[in-house]
């Protein structure tokens, strides 16, 4: 099975559905991702902040599956927004992965209550992209307002903005902002951790297409255009999650799984969220 991809604003192709590591443990994450690329991702969505990146290294290098078949995500902890340290945090994930490129890096939050404005930190990643040590750089959890500052005042326009979304939380404006400047969005917490799967809604459209909630879910998230890594440590649900491209949702149950939205989180809002680890 081949996934689809998606071109980012400088050519590079991203595929649409990757497997996320957020909550793995490090001592699982080695298996975990190995397992992952058996079943056929080719996308691995890692952060410095969730302690694993050597296990996703391990597993790439295990795999004996050829570097530039698969496509490598991280990103920036909260600690290192300082121009200098983002810097070294980079070649620390580097050496963490075995990588000498990634394919993309995020700075993981904006931090607006911080004294380092996060114009800083994206020079920094833009040093880093033009020294091609990642093929591109983009954000995480950027409101519009941040959006579109880095595009007023700095020269290279995220590839990718990645932020929570699903059938709860579809995020119309913030992806309508990320569109008109060419930013891919990517949506994390895609089912909301599991909290979406026992809608009676998405449930009777599951059962239309012989297929799963979590099926359908992912499966919208695609025909929305977004980027999606489902998480799970499941074989079944590992396999399951990849299974999305023998069906298609009709324009009117895609309408119906947009009027579930009742903006609700389940993780921080990026307003408010200065947390530093
Ligand atoms: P998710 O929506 O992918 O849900 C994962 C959970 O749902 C699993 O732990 C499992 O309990 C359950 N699940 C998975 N597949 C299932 C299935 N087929 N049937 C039933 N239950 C299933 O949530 P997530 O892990 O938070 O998000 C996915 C990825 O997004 C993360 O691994 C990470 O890569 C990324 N992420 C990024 C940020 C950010 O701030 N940038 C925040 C959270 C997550």
């Amino acid at each position: 099975m081949t996934v689809p991809t998606i071109s980012l604003n400088n050519g590079v192709e991203i595929p649409q559905l990757g497997f996320g590591v957020y909550q793995v443990e490090p001592e699982q994450t080695k298996d975990a991702t190995l397992s992952a690329l058996e079943v056929g991702y080719r996308h691995i969505d890692t952060a410095q902040m969730y302690g694993n990146e050597k296990g996703v290294g391990e597993a790439l290098r295990e795999s004996g599956i050829a570097r530039d078949e698969i496509f490598v995500t991280s990103k920036l902890n909260n600690g290192f927004h300082a121009h200098d340290d983002a810097i070294k945090a980079f070649d620390e994930s580097l050496d963490r992965l075995g990588l000498d490129q990634l394919d993309l890096f995020l700075i993981h939050w904006p931090l607006p209550g911080i004294d380092i404005d996060f114009v800083e930190t994206w020079t920094a990643l833009e040093e880093i992209y033009a020294s091609g040590r990642t093929r591109s750089i983009g954000v995480s959890n950027f409101q519009p307002k941040h959006i579109r500052r880095l595009v007023q005042e700095t020269d290279v326009v995220p590839a990718v903005n990645q932020v929570e979304v699903h059938p709860y939380l579809t995020q119309d404006e913030l992806r309508a902002v990320n569109a008109e400047h060419g930013i891919a969005t990517e949506a994390w917490s895609p089912i909301a951790q599991g909290l979406v799967l026992d809608n009676p809604a998405i449930a009777a459209i599951a059962d239309e297409h012989g297929k799963t909630p979590a099926q359908v879910v992912l499966r919208w998230h695609l025909q929305r255009g977004d980027i999606v890594f489902p998480k799970s440590v499941t074989r079944s649900r590992v396999e399951e999650n990849f299974d999305l491209f023998d069906f298609e949702l009709s324009g009117s149950q895609i309408g119906f799984i947009n009027a579930l939205n009742k903006d609700e989180r389940t993780g921080p809002d990026p307003d408010s969220f200065n947390y530093i680890p």
